[in-house]
C-alpha cells in the first residue's frame, strides 16, 4: 500500500510516517497543497492523507481539483477544524473520511484500512484490448480466443493495466517506472525491462497475439500483431 501524506506540520508528518512504515505502508510525505496535488495526480497511491490547512492551496482545493481530474484515490482529510460545516464540505467534494485533530494513530490506521478496503470492494472492472481482457477482481489475464488464463503479480498487473488503458500508445520507461515503483523507490529503471519480460511471457502463455513493442530510447507500446 502506497500512501501520500500531505501535511505541512513537520512533527505530525514524521510521526505519521514512522507509524505507517511500522504498519508496512509505503509513505511519500509532501508539505504543500501544490505538491500534494502534483503527486496525487500521478494516480499511483492507494490512499491520500490530506490536511485541510496547508500553505497556498488548501486541502479542499486539492481534493476538488483531484476529483475534477477523475482521480478517485480514497482520501482521509485531517483538520483541526472539526466543525460540522467543514466536515460536510469535505465529504461533499469527495473525501472518504474526516479525521479531526488531534487524532490517535490507531484511528488513522483504522481509517486507512477502511477507505482502502472500500476501494477494493468497488464493482468488478475489466479492461479489454485485442484478444485479451484483464480482470481486476482476481488479477487474471484471460484470452478471449483460447480461454486460457493466468494470474498476474501486483507489478505485472499495474504494468499491463497501463498498456490496456493506452493501447498503441508509446509509454516512456520513466512513466511506467513512476507509476509502478513510485518516486522515492530504491529500484532502478532496469526493473521495468525485467517486469515487461514477465508480462510478455504471460501474454504468450495465454496465446495472445498482443506484443509489447520497444521503441528504442522512447518507450514501449502494446500492439496487435498484424
Ligand atoms: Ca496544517
Amino acid at each position: 500500500m502506497r500512501i501520500l501524506l500531505v501535511e505541512d506540520e513537520k512533527g505530525i508528518s514524521s510521526a505519521v510516517c514512522q507509524v505507517l512504515k511500522k504498519e508496512n505502508f509505503t509513505v511519500d510525505p509532501v508539505f504543500t497543497g501544490a505538491d500534494g496535488l502534483d503527486y496525487a495526480l500521478a494516480g499511483i497511491y492507494d490512499a491520500i492523507i490530506l490536511d485541510v490547512m496547508l500553505p497556498g492551496m488548501d486541502g479542499f482545493e486539492v481534493l476538488k481539483r483531484l476529483r475534477g481530474e477523475g482521480i478517485k484515490t480514497p482520501v482521509c482529510m485531517l483538520t483541526a477544524r472539526s466543525g460540522l460545516e467543514d466536515r460536510v464540505r469535505g465529504l461533499e467534494i469527495g473525501a472518504d473520511y474526516y479525521l479531526p485533530k488531534p487524532f490517535q494513530m490507531a484511528e488513522l490506521i483504522a481509517c486507512l484500512r477502511a477507505i482502502t478496503r472500500r476501494k477494493e470492494d468497488t464493482p468488478v472492472m475489466e479492461l479489454s484490448f485485442g484478444d485479451v481482457s484483464l480482470r481486476q477482481q482476481d488479477a487474471k489475464l484471460v484470452s478471449k480466443t483460447t480461454g486460457q488464463s493466468v494470474k498476474l503479480g501486483a507489478k505485472e498487473y499495474q504494468i499491463l493495466e497501463m498498456f490496456l488503458r493506452n493501447p498503441r500508445q508509446i509509454l516512456p520507461k520513466e512513466t511506467i517506472f513512476d507509476r509502478v515503483w513510485g518516486y522515492e523507490s530504491d529500484a532502478d529503471y532496469s526493473n521495468v525491462e525485467v517486469y515487461l519480460s514477465f508480462v510478455r511471457k504471460k501474454l504468450a502463455f495465454v496465446g495472445s497475439k498482443l506484443k509489447i513493442r520497444a521503441s528504442r530510447g522512447i518507450g514501449y507500446s502494446l500492439e496487435e500483431e498484424a
